[in-house]
């Protein structure tokens, strides 16, 4: 079913797990991607990023992507990762992207949080959420998702103090921070600034976003995830994963690309499924159900409505 993102990282920021964000650029991708999140019986946030645009438009991705988790069997985000201008954004929330993250994080702060707080307001008038970046998360050398590369990164991590105040005056409903995370193939191992991420964790209520997740260690993820990170972006690894069953299949095809294709769907979905599990995210597709608003204080014939109305957008999916 096609949900947003508050119905997937409110429980899991509640239950100290991650869902993760995989981008599907292209069919197999996405099939992998929802093959792995049904068979572990997990909610998953699937999309694509701008600077992916080149390899899928932002329509004809659309296409398959919205159709799919509608009619998968858990819960699947529709998400535009690291949507960089206004017009992209728009664009994904008319072609029914259930949420966008709007990365200004390159611009002063207070650009950053009138442009995401305009952009807040509209994803949430389309029933979407949305993401906010602040500090930067740079990337590693030939990293496809773009080319910050930053001397000293840890110039740009995330200030703690900030976060509330962003947080509070753009109306997001995810943040992303730096903390030592970095886009593509790490060339060193990173060392990610756990108490930044358990501060920022205790100062702001909305799930906490760690991008460049390709390369850290088993062990990063969980302490990342216990420390308070309740969705993690994965892309170069289900990228070479792909690739590289395409590459060991090639040897041995002998029809063309119709070898190739459940190779790497197959593939895409393994490293899928590993991830899950290690997110802790597997299980999690059917204990899934969050009210939009609050529940406290209903009487018990306004939380009759109120179940009533929820159960009625599962079932209209
Ligand atoms: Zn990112």
């Amino acid at each position: 079913m096609l949900v947003n993102m508050n119905e997937v990282l409110v429980p899991a920021k509640r239950n100290r797990y991650a869902v993760g964000l995989f981008n599907a650029v292209n069919l197999e991708l996405a099939r992998g991607i929802i093959a792995a999140a049904e068979s572990t019986r997990s909610p998953v946030i699937m999309g694509t990023a701008e600077v992916l645009l080149p390899y899928g438009p932002l329509e004809e991705v659309s296409y398959y992507l919205i159709p799919m988790a509608k009619k998968a069997n858990v819960p699947v985000v529709v998400h535009l990762d690291h949507g960089l201008t206004y017009d992209t954004c728009i664009e994904a929330l008319k072609l029914g992207f259930s949420s966008v993250m709007y990365d200004c994080s390159t611009d002063s702060y207070e650009e950053n949080v009138r442009k995401v707080k305009e952009m807040a307001d509209i994803a949430h008038s389309y029933g979407a959420t949305i993401e906010g970046e602040l500090g930067h998360v740079g990337d590693n050398e030939g990293s496809a998702e773009g080319s910050s590369h930053l001397d000293d990164p840890s110039k740009y991590f995330t200030d703690p103090k900030l976060a509330k105040d962003f947080v509070d005056k753009t109306g997001v409903d995810a943040l992303a921070i730096a903390v030592g995370n970095a886009h593509g193939a790490y060339k060193l191992p990173p060392k990610l600034d756990f108490e930044r991420i358990r501060t920022i964790a205790s100062t702001v209520d909305v799930p906490l976003v760690l991008h460049g997740g390709s390369g850290l260690t088993d062990d990063d993820f969980k302490q990342a995830i216990k420390e308070g990170i309740s969705k993690v972006n994965i892309f170069t690894d289900i990228n070479v994963a792909a690739v590289e069953a395409e590459f060991k299949k090639f040897h041995s095809m002998d029809k063309g690309l119709i070898d190739l294709i459940p190779a790497a769907v197959e593939a895409v979905k393994l490293e899928t499924a590993k991830k899950m599990k290690l997110f802790s995210s597997d299980g999690k597709a059917d204990a899934n159900f969050t009210f939009s608003g609050s529940a406290q204080g209903l009487s018990l014939d306004e939380l009759t409505k109120l179940v009533a109305k929820e159960v009625a957008k599962y079932i209209n999916k």
